[in-house]
């Protein structure tokens, strides 16, 4: 297999996955919150630790059990229970005002109109979203139980994906989501890109790590751009952080 370099056939992306597959599993949904919740979720969980996110959210849901209180909320309670992210001030503010955007249109703050929504039109729509971006809009259509056909480019997706050149080297997050969106096959659903998402993010968290990858042991390292032999054959290689 031959990588180029901002260029990949339709035909690549299923390769990826399967070898991955093999090296870590089949990934399936163990559990998906509804859309409002995944919402939540993705926003208080950027540049935190996933574990440290859902601990997060989960006295969020104990404090806000329904969650259109959240937008009469205090910030400083939202801050005090979600202390532990990065950034809680700042998403302790823009909480309160994405639900009370929401709370505009009633009949939207479930989001349960996105599941009839075109793919592109539903990622704009919450892209409008105070605080929203690529990856929390692409998080609540397929993580959520609205499954929708969409990847979810986050930090280890974005890492890997530039250094096997499956995207430009400076693709933007939201550049690399429209080019692999394009790349994917017709026929994959939503599960096939929830699944592509967590094999992606399994080698980052593993292998493909941000400082010091362990190209050696990478399914990819006979094929790898970022790559020469002698690393393939197992020496350590330290890259920039980035
Ligand atoms: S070969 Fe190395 S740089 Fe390339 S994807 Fe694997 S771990 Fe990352």
């Amino acid at each position: 297999m031959q990588f180029v370099l901002g260029f990949l056939p339709p035909s690549m992306l299923p390769d990826v996955r399967d070898r991955l597959r093999t090296a870590f599993g089949p990934q399936r949904a163990e559990q998906r919150l509804d859309p409002l919740s995944q919402l939540i979720k993705s926003l208080i969980s950027a540049r935190t630790y996933d574990e440290v996110a859902w601990a997060a959210f989960v006295r969020l849901r104990a404090a806000f059990p329904d969650w259109s209180a959240l937008g009469r909320a205090d910030p400083r309670r939202i801050e005090a229970t979600i202390d532990t992210v990065t950034f809680a001030d700042r998403k302790a503010r823009q909480l309160p005002v994405l639900i009370r955007v929401l709370q505009l249109r009633p009949a939207q703050l479930d989001l349960a109109h996105l599941a009839d929504m075109e793919i592109d039109a539903a990622m704009t729509w919450l892209q409008g979203l105070p605080g929203v971006g690529c990856k929390a809009a692409a998080a609540v259509l397929n993580f959520s139980t609205l499954n929708r056909r969409a990847l979810v480019v986050d930090s280890h997706v974005h890492r890997t994906v530039r250094r096997l050149g499956l995207v430009g080297r400076s693709a933007l997050p939201s550049e690399a989501y429209a080019m692999l969106m394009a790349e994917a096959p017709e026929d994959w659903g939503a599960e096939d890109l929830f699944e592509l998402h967590w094999l992606l993010k399994k080698l980052s968290q593993s292998i493909c790590t941000l400082e010091k990858p362990a190209c050696g042991l990478c399914p990819f390292a006979a094929d790898c751009p970022r790559v020469d032999a002698t690393i393939a054959a197992g020496a350590p290689l330290a890259f920039p952080a980035r």
